[in-house]
Protein backbone atom coordinates (compact mmCIF):
# COMPACT_ATOMS: atom_id res chain seq x y z
CA UNK A 1 0.00 0.00 0.00
CA UNK A 2 3.08 2.42 1.15
CA UNK A 3 4.27 1.53 -2.66
CA UNK A 4 1.42 2.47 -4.13
CA UNK A 5 1.17 5.89 -2.32
CA UNK A 6 4.81 6.63 -3.12
CA UNK A 7 3.86 5.92 -6.92
CA UNK A 8 0.43 8.47 -6.74
CA UNK A 9 2.62 10.97 -4.87
CA UNK A 10 5.40 11.19 -7.41
CA UNK A 11 2.35 11.73 -10.42
CA UNK A 12 0.98 14.54 -8.51
CA UNK A 13 4.01 16.40 -7.17
CA UNK A 14 6.75 18.51 -9.44
CA UNK A 15 9.95 16.72 -10.31
CA UNK A 16 12.56 15.72 -7.54
CA UNK A 17 9.59 16.53 -4.71
CA UNK A 18 9.42 13.09 -3.50
CA UNK A 19 12.32 11.53 -2.06
CA UNK A 20 13.13 8.07 -0.90
CA UNK A 21 15.90 5.90 0.53
CA UNK A 22 19.44 7.42 1.14
CA UNK A 23 17.98 10.89 0.01
CA UNK A 24 15.34 10.89 2.47
CA UNK A 25 17.70 9.92 5.28
CA UNK A 26 20.03 12.15 4.82
CA UNK A 27 16.87 15.13 5.28
CA UNK A 28 16.40 13.08 8.83
CA UNK A 29 19.13 15.68 10.31
CA UNK A 30 17.87 17.75 13.11
CA UNK A 31 18.73 19.11 16.47
CA UNK A 32 16.71 15.87 18.17
CA UNK A 33 16.32 12.15 16.63
CA UNK A 34 14.19 11.92 13.64
CA UNK A 35 14.42 8.71 12.68
CA UNK A 36 14.35 7.12 9.37
CA UNK A 37 11.35 8.37 7.01
CA UNK A 38 9.73 5.89 4.36
CA UNK A 39 9.80 8.98 2.06
CA UNK A 40 10.61 12.88 2.16
CA UNK A 41 7.96 15.00 0.12
CA UNK A 42 9.01 18.65 -1.01
CA UNK A 43 5.73 20.41 -2.38
CA UNK A 44 6.75 23.66 -4.19
CA UNK A 45 3.18 24.93 -3.63
CA UNK A 46 0.26 24.74 -1.28
CA UNK A 47 -1.72 23.39 -4.16
CA UNK A 48 0.95 20.22 -4.04
CA UNK A 49 0.88 20.49 -0.01
CA UNK A 50 -3.09 20.17 0.08
CA UNK A 51 -2.71 16.95 -2.84
CA UNK A 52 -0.10 15.21 -0.85
CA UNK A 53 -2.32 15.25 2.41
CA UNK A 54 -5.46 14.17 0.53
CA UNK A 55 -3.23 10.87 -0.79
CA UNK A 56 -1.99 10.30 2.59
CA UNK A 57 -5.01 11.13 3.97
CA UNK A 58 -7.26 8.42 1.86
CA UNK A 59 -4.54 5.97 2.76
CA UNK A 60 -4.03 6.49 6.18
CA UNK A 61 -0.58 7.39 6.40
CA UNK A 62 0.92 9.47 8.86
CA UNK A 63 2.75 12.43 7.44
CA UNK A 64 4.95 15.20 9.39
CA UNK A 65 5.74 18.13 8.21
CA UNK A 66 9.23 19.78 9.14
CA UNK A 67 10.33 23.35 9.30
CA UNK A 68 13.81 23.79 10.18
CA UNK A 69 14.32 20.87 12.18
CA UNK A 70 15.58 22.84 15.20
CA UNK A 71 12.86 21.69 17.62
CA UNK A 72 14.38 20.60 20.96
CA UNK A 73 11.20 18.74 21.62
CA UNK A 74 11.48 15.60 19.22
CA UNK A 75 8.56 17.24 17.56
CA UNK A 76 10.24 16.39 14.00
CA UNK A 77 10.56 12.60 14.59
CA UNK A 78 9.33 10.56 11.44
CA UNK A 79 10.35 7.01 11.65
CA UNK A 80 8.49 5.28 9.03
CA UNK A 81 6.27 8.36 8.13
CA UNK A 82 6.29 10.73 5.06
CA UNK A 83 7.86 13.72 6.22
CA UNK A 84 6.30 16.83 4.46
CA UNK A 85 9.34 19.84 4.02
CA UNK A 86 8.26 22.93 3.33
CA UNK A 87 11.79 24.16 2.52
CA UNK A 88 11.05 24.76 -1.51
CA UNK A 89 8.01 27.30 -0.41
CA UNK A 90 10.85 29.73 1.61
CA UNK A 91 9.51 32.93 -0.86
CA UNK A 92 8.65 36.76 1.10
CA UNK A 93 5.94 36.81 -1.21
CA UNK A 94 5.56 40.12 -0.33
CA UNK A 95 6.33 43.31 2.28
CA UNK A 96 3.55 45.96 2.36
CA UNK A 97 5.90 49.24 4.03
CA UNK A 98 2.75 51.15 4.26
CA UNK A 99 0.81 48.24 6.65
CA UNK A 100 3.63 47.56 7.83
CA UNK A 101 2.82 43.52 6.97
CA UNK A 102 4.90 40.93 5.51
CA UNK A 103 3.50 37.60 3.28
CA UNK A 104 5.78 34.82 3.54
CA UNK A 105 5.88 31.04 2.57
CA UNK A 106 6.05 28.41 5.54
CA UNK A 107 9.33 27.15 4.90
CA UNK A 108 11.42 31.05 4.66
CA UNK A 109 13.74 30.97 7.12
CA UNK A 110 13.48 33.67 10.07
CA UNK A 111 16.55 35.32 9.41
CA UNK A 112 15.93 35.86 5.61
CA UNK A 113 12.82 37.31 6.65
CA UNK A 114 14.00 39.50 9.49
CA UNK A 115 17.09 40.74 6.48
CA UNK A 116 14.11 41.10 3.65
CA UNK A 117 12.34 43.51 5.85
CA UNK A 118 15.26 45.35 7.08
CA UNK A 119 16.05 46.95 3.20
CA UNK A 120 12.12 48.26 3.84
CA UNK A 121 13.50 50.10 7.34
CA UNK A 122 11.15 47.51 8.87
CA UNK A 123 11.90 44.74 12.11
CA UNK A 124 10.39 41.42 12.29
CA UNK A 125 11.24 41.48 16.33
CA UNK A 126 10.86 37.40 16.61
CA UNK A 127 14.62 36.34 17.59
CA UNK A 128 16.13 32.75 18.81
CA UNK A 129 19.67 31.23 18.18
CA UNK A 130 18.59 29.18 15.69
CA UNK A 131 17.41 31.96 13.47
CA UNK A 132 19.37 31.18 10.46
CA UNK A 133 18.15 27.79 10.21
CA UNK A 134 14.49 28.06 11.66
CA UNK A 135 11.23 28.55 9.62
CA UNK A 136 8.37 30.75 9.67
CA UNK A 137 6.00 27.77 9.33
CA UNK A 138 8.15 26.21 12.48
CA UNK A 139 8.06 29.07 14.60
CA UNK A 140 4.32 29.45 14.25
CA UNK A 141 3.91 25.68 14.17
CA UNK A 142 5.67 25.64 17.75
CA UNK A 143 4.84 29.04 18.86
CA UNK A 144 8.24 29.94 19.28
CA UNK A 145 9.50 32.61 21.95
CA UNK A 146 13.02 33.49 22.63
CA UNK A 147 14.98 36.56 23.42
CA UNK A 148 12.33 39.65 23.11
CA UNK A 149 9.03 38.04 23.77
CA UNK A 150 8.68 40.79 27.38
CA UNK A 151 8.36 43.19 24.63
CA UNK A 152 6.87 41.93 21.31
CA UNK A 153 5.34 38.67 22.63
CA UNK A 154 5.38 34.98 20.95
CA UNK A 155 5.03 33.91 17.36
CA UNK A 156 1.41 33.82 18.19
CA UNK A 157 1.15 37.75 18.83
CA UNK A 158 3.45 38.91 15.45
CA UNK A 159 0.47 36.55 12.65
CA UNK A 160 -2.17 38.30 11.17
CA UNK A 161 -3.23 35.54 8.93
CA UNK A 162 -2.63 32.39 7.83
CA UNK A 163 -3.55 29.17 5.56
CA UNK A 164 -3.40 25.75 6.50
CA UNK A 165 -4.22 23.24 4.84
CA UNK A 166 -6.12 20.39 6.77
CA UNK A 167 -5.78 16.88 7.29
CA UNK A 168 -8.13 15.60 4.23
CA UNK A 169 -6.21 18.13 1.56
CA UNK A 170 -8.61 21.31 2.60
CA UNK A 171 -7.32 24.34 2.13
CA UNK A 172 -8.13 27.13 4.40
CA UNK A 173 -6.51 30.66 3.17
CA UNK A 174 -7.49 32.89 6.20
CA UNK A 175 -4.36 35.75 4.96
CA UNK A 176 -6.00 38.32 6.73
CA UNK A 177 -3.51 41.86 7.03
CA UNK A 178 -5.77 43.82 9.80
CA UNK A 179 -4.76 43.98 13.12
CA UNK A 180 -8.21 44.15 14.23
CA UNK A 181 -10.78 42.14 12.96
CA UNK A 182 -13.32 40.00 15.15
CA UNK A 183 -15.57 38.10 12.81
CA UNK A 184 -16.33 34.93 14.35
CA UNK A 185 -13.64 32.32 16.24
CA UNK A 186 -9.89 33.14 15.89
CA UNK A 187 -9.37 30.30 13.22
CA UNK A 188 -5.42 30.96 13.18
CA UNK A 189 -4.69 30.88 16.89
CA UNK A 190 -5.86 26.84 16.35
CA UNK A 191 -3.24 26.24 14.32
CA UNK A 192 -0.27 28.66 15.85
CA UNK A 193 1.27 25.99 18.45
CA UNK A 194 -0.11 23.00 17.68
CA UNK A 195 2.95 21.29 16.12
CA UNK A 196 1.51 20.10 13.12
CA UNK A 197 -1.13 18.07 14.98
CA UNK A 198 -4.04 19.87 13.73
CA UNK A 199 -2.79 20.86 9.73
CA UNK A 200 0.09 22.13 7.90
CA UNK A 201 0.58 25.95 7.78
CA UNK A 202 1.64 26.73 4.35
CA UNK A 203 1.52 31.04 4.43
CA UNK A 204 0.82 33.49 7.27
CA UNK A 205 1.17 37.29 6.80
CA UNK A 206 3.04 38.45 9.53
CA UNK A 207 3.02 41.92 11.89
CA UNK A 208 6.15 44.31 11.31
CA UNK A 209 7.17 47.07 13.18
CA UNK A 210 9.43 50.10 12.57
CA UNK A 211 13.34 49.38 12.72
CA UNK A 212 14.84 50.38 15.71
CA UNK A 213 17.54 52.90 15.61
CA UNK A 214 19.50 52.44 18.76
CA UNK A 215 20.60 49.42 20.35
CA UNK A 216 21.87 49.74 23.87
CA UNK A 217 23.03 46.26 26.11
CA UNK A 218 24.09 45.73 29.30
CA UNK A 219 25.79 43.25 31.81
CA UNK A 220 24.57 44.46 35.29
CA UNK A 221 25.04 42.19 38.63
CA UNK A 222 22.87 42.09 41.49
CA UNK A 223 23.55 41.10 44.96
CA UNK A 224 20.30 38.86 45.85
CA UNK A 225 16.98 37.27 44.19
CA UNK A 226 15.05 39.70 45.31
CA UNK A 227 16.64 42.71 43.78
CA UNK A 228 16.29 40.87 39.89
CA UNK A 229 12.67 41.65 40.11
CA UNK A 230 13.12 44.63 41.43
CA UNK A 231 15.48 45.75 38.79
CA UNK A 232 13.13 44.25 36.14
CA UNK A 233 10.21 46.21 37.31
CA UNK A 234 12.56 49.74 37.60
CA UNK A 235 14.12 49.42 34.32
CA UNK A 236 10.78 48.23 32.79
CA UNK A 237 9.05 51.95 33.60
CA UNK A 238 11.95 53.76 33.15
CA UNK A 239 13.18 52.90 30.01
CA UNK A 240 9.40 53.05 28.94
CA UNK A 241 8.16 50.92 26.25
CA UNK A 242 11.70 50.31 25.07
CA UNK A 243 13.21 47.84 27.20
CA UNK A 244 13.64 44.32 24.86
CA UNK A 245 15.23 41.98 26.85
CA UNK A 246 15.91 41.02 30.59
CA UNK A 247 17.99 37.56 30.21
CA UNK A 248 19.17 36.22 33.93
CA UNK A 249 21.92 34.33 34.17
CA UNK A 250 22.42 32.04 37.62
CA UNK A 251 26.30 32.50 38.76
CA UNK A 252 27.33 29.05 37.48
CA UNK A 253 26.10 29.47 33.75
CA UNK A 254 27.92 33.15 33.85
CA UNK A 255 30.87 31.34 35.02
CA UNK A 256 31.32 28.75 32.60
CA UNK A 257 30.59 31.20 29.50
CA UNK A 258 33.21 33.62 30.49
CA UNK A 259 35.99 31.03 31.51
CA UNK A 260 37.92 28.95 29.27
CA UNK A 261 37.80 27.38 26.96
CA UNK A 262 34.93 29.57 26.78
CA UNK A 263 35.64 32.61 23.86
CA UNK A 264 33.97 35.11 25.96
CA UNK A 265 35.17 37.12 28.66
CA UNK A 266 33.54 38.64 31.97
CA UNK A 267 32.22 42.11 31.22
CA UNK A 268 31.80 42.17 34.93
CA UNK A 269 33.78 40.35 37.21
CA UNK A 270 32.59 37.31 38.40
CA UNK A 271 31.40 36.27 42.28
CA UNK A 272 27.80 37.60 42.07
CA UNK A 273 25.22 35.33 42.53
CA UNK A 274 23.33 36.47 39.58
CA UNK A 275 23.74 38.83 36.24
CA UNK A 276 21.43 40.71 33.83
CA UNK A 277 21.66 41.29 30.13
CA UNK A 278 19.61 44.13 29.57
CA UNK A 279 18.56 45.48 26.32
CA UNK A 280 16.70 48.47 25.27
CA UNK A 281 15.54 48.95 21.34
CA UNK A 282 14.68 52.70 20.87
CA UNK A 283 13.95 55.08 18.03
CA UNK A 284 16.18 58.15 18.87
CA UNK A 285 19.61 56.97 18.17
CA UNK A 286 21.21 60.42 19.31
CA UNK A 287 19.81 60.38 22.97
CA UNK A 288 19.04 56.63 23.80
CA UNK A 289 22.32 55.58 24.88
CA UNK A 290 22.58 58.79 27.31
CA UNK A 291 19.16 57.76 28.77
CA UNK A 292 20.32 54.01 29.14
CA UNK A 293 23.19 55.20 31.17
CA UNK A 294 21.54 57.30 33.54
CA UNK A 295 18.87 55.10 34.45
CA UNK A 296 21.49 52.12 34.93
CA UNK A 297 23.93 54.34 36.77
CA UNK A 298 20.99 55.66 39.40
CA UNK A 299 20.00 52.07 39.82
CA UNK A 300 23.93 51.77 40.88
CA UNK A 301 23.41 54.19 43.42
CA UNK A 302 20.54 53.12 44.71
CA UNK A 303 22.19 49.33 45.14
CA UNK A 304 19.61 48.04 42.94
CA UNK A 305 22.71 47.16 40.85
CA UNK A 306 25.99 46.30 42.37
CA UNK A 307 28.18 46.33 39.35
CA UNK A 308 27.61 47.05 35.18
CA UNK A 309 29.65 47.28 32.09
CA UNK A 310 27.58 49.17 29.07
CA UNK A 311 28.55 48.09 25.92
CA UNK A 312 29.97 51.22 23.81
CA UNK A 313 30.08 49.88 20.59
CA UNK A 314 28.11 47.22 18.32
CA UNK A 315 30.72 44.96 18.46
CA UNK A 316 30.41 45.33 22.48
CA UNK A 317 26.40 44.64 22.14
CA UNK A 318 27.50 41.53 20.28
CA UNK A 319 30.07 40.00 22.65
CA UNK A 320 27.66 40.57 26.02
CA UNK A 321 25.12 38.63 23.65
CA UNK A 322 27.39 35.60 22.50
CA UNK A 323 27.60 35.20 26.43
CA UNK A 324 23.91 34.36 26.38
CA UNK A 325 23.88 31.97 23.83
CA UNK A 326 26.72 30.29 23.84
CA UNK A 327 25.75 27.29 23.17
CA UNK A 328 29.07 25.37 22.65
CA UNK A 329 29.80 25.75 26.56
CA UNK A 330 26.61 24.48 27.41
CA UNK A 331 26.89 21.75 24.92
CA UNK A 332 30.83 20.96 26.81
CA UNK A 333 28.68 19.36 30.06
CA UNK A 334 27.22 16.82 27.28
CA UNK A 335 25.13 14.27 28.06
CA UNK A 336 22.84 16.81 29.41
CA UNK A 337 19.10 17.65 29.40
CA UNK A 338 17.61 20.77 28.55
CA UNK A 339 14.68 22.10 30.20
CA UNK A 340 12.36 25.47 29.76
CA UNK A 341 9.92 26.00 32.22
CA UNK A 342 8.13 28.98 33.17
CA UNK A 343 6.78 29.58 36.84
CA UNK A 344 5.50 33.21 38.19
CA UNK A 345 8.50 35.12 39.31
CA UNK A 346 7.77 34.98 43.11
CA UNK A 347 8.06 31.26 43.14
CA UNK A 348 11.86 30.87 41.30
CA UNK A 349 14.30 31.24 43.68
CA UNK A 350 13.09 27.96 45.85
CA UNK A 351 11.83 25.96 42.95
CA UNK A 352 15.95 26.64 41.55
CA UNK A 353 17.43 25.65 45.03
CA UNK A 354 14.83 22.79 45.24
CA UNK A 355 15.75 21.55 41.88
CA UNK A 356 18.73 21.83 41.97
CA UNK A 357 18.90 19.84 45.66
CA UNK A 358 17.09 17.04 44.52
CA UNK A 359 19.72 16.42 41.58
CA UNK A 360 21.98 16.57 43.91
CA UNK A 361 20.54 14.06 46.31
CA UNK A 362 19.87 11.57 43.64
CA UNK A 363 23.68 12.65 41.42
CA UNK A 364 25.69 14.42 44.02
CA UNK A 365 28.07 15.55 40.84
CA UNK A 366 25.06 16.45 39.13
CA UNK A 367 25.44 19.73 37.09
CA UNK A 368 22.57 22.15 36.97
CA UNK A 369 22.52 25.47 35.17
CA UNK A 370 20.06 27.86 35.14
CA UNK A 371 19.41 31.11 32.87
CA UNK A 372 16.39 32.55 31.12
CA UNK A 373 13.79 35.20 29.55
CA UNK A 374 13.05 36.14 33.16
CA UNK A 375 10.99 39.09 31.90
CA UNK A 376 8.92 36.11 31.01
CA UNK A 377 8.91 33.97 33.66
CA UNK A 378 11.17 31.83 31.25
CA UNK A 379 14.07 29.90 32.90
CA UNK A 380 15.93 27.36 31.02
CA UNK A 381 17.74 24.46 33.14
CA UNK A 382 20.56 22.78 31.55
CA UNK A 383 21.27 19.61 33.81
CA UNK A 384 23.94 17.31 33.80
CA UNK A 385 24.23 14.00 35.75
CA UNK A 386 26.89 12.43 34.06
CA UNK A 387 24.51 9.13 32.29
CA UNK A 388 21.26 10.10 29.51
CA UNK A 389 19.30 6.70 29.68
CA UNK A 390 15.71 6.47 29.41
CA UNK A 391 15.27 5.79 32.76
CA UNK A 392 18.02 7.93 33.98
CA UNK A 393 16.11 10.72 31.82
CA UNK A 394 12.48 10.04 33.16
CA UNK A 395 13.93 10.76 37.47
CA UNK A 396 15.66 14.11 35.66
CA UNK A 397 12.65 15.32 34.30
CA UNK A 398 10.65 14.05 37.41
CA UNK A 399 12.42 16.26 39.56
CA UNK A 400 12.35 19.33 37.05
CA UNK A 401 8.99 19.14 36.13
CA UNK A 402 6.84 17.89 39.32
CA UNK A 403 7.43 21.15 41.66
CA UNK A 404 5.86 23.50 38.50
CA UNK A 405 2.05 22.06 39.28
CA UNK A 406 2.08 23.04 43.21
CA UNK A 407 3.46 26.82 41.82
CA UNK A 408 1.17 27.32 38.58
CA UNK A 409 4.28 26.30 36.49
CA UNK A 410 4.29 25.25 33.06
CA UNK A 411 6.57 22.47 32.08
CA UNK A 412 7.12 24.24 28.21
CA UNK A 413 7.25 27.67 28.11
CA UNK A 414 8.20 28.24 24.76
CA UNK A 415 9.83 24.88 23.06
CA UNK A 416 6.11 22.84 22.43
CA UNK A 417 5.38 19.12 23.12
CA UNK A 418 6.35 17.04 20.97
CA UNK A 419 7.37 13.38 22.12
CA UNK A 420 9.82 14.47 24.43
CA UNK A 421 7.23 16.25 27.17
CA UNK A 422 3.92 14.32 26.00
CA UNK A 423 3.66 11.96 29.13
CA UNK A 424 4.13 15.29 31.50
CA UNK A 425 1.28 17.52 29.89
CA UNK A 426 -1.28 16.39 32.70
CA UNK A 427 1.32 18.64 35.52
CA UNK A 428 0.20 21.59 33.60
CA UNK A 429 -3.42 21.07 32.10
CA UNK A 430 -6.22 20.07 33.46
CA UNK A 431 -8.32 16.89 32.69
CA UNK A 432 -10.70 18.65 30.86
CA UNK A 433 -8.09 20.93 28.94
CA UNK A 434 -6.50 17.43 27.95
CA UNK A 435 -10.33 16.16 27.03
CA UNK A 436 -11.29 19.47 24.81
CA UNK A 437 -7.77 19.10 23.34
CA UNK A 438 -8.34 15.24 22.07
CA UNK A 439 -11.30 16.38 20.94
CA UNK A 440 -10.38 19.14 18.56
CA UNK A 441 -7.49 16.78 17.16
CA UNK A 442 -10.36 13.77 16.41
CA UNK A 443 -12.00 16.83 14.65
CA UNK A 444 -9.67 17.75 12.83
CA UNK A 445 -7.66 14.97 11.96
CA UNK A 446 -10.19 11.75 12.59
CA UNK A 447 -7.68 9.33 11.50
CA UNK A 448 -4.63 10.72 13.10
CA UNK A 449 -2.35 11.29 10.11
CA UNK A 450 -0.93 14.67 11.28
CA UNK A 451 2.35 14.04 13.47
CA UNK A 452 0.28 11.44 15.18
CA UNK A 453 1.94 10.38 18.79
CA UNK A 454 2.99 14.44 18.89
CA UNK A 455 1.61 16.12 21.79
CA UNK A 456 -1.62 14.32 22.81
CA UNK A 457 -0.76 10.43 23.31
CA UNK A 458 -2.20 7.89 20.74
ZN1 LIG B 1 14.71 30.56 25.24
Amino acid sequence: MMEKLISELKSVLSDGAVLEGDDAAQKAQGWTPMGVPRAVLRPGSTEEVSQALRLCHQAKVAVVPWGGKTGLVEGTFADKAIALSLERMNRVIEVDRMGATATVEAGCPLQALCERVEEEGLFFPLDLGARGSATIGGNISTNAGGNRVLRFGMMRDMVLGLEVVLADGTIVTSLNHLIKNNTGYDLKQLFIGSEGTLGVVTRAVLRLRPLPSSQNVAMVAVSDFPALPKLLRRVEKELAGTLSAFEVMWEDFYNLVTTPPAQGRAPVQKGYPYYVLIESLGGEAGTDGKRFRQILEAALEDGDIIDAAIAKSQDECKKIWALRDDVAQVMQLAPIFTFDVSLPIRHMEDYVAGVRAALRSQWPNARTLVFGHMGDGNLHVIVSVGEHDAQTRHRVELTVYEPLAACGGSISAEHGIGLQKRDYLSLSRSSAELALMSRMKRMLDPDNILNPGKIIPL
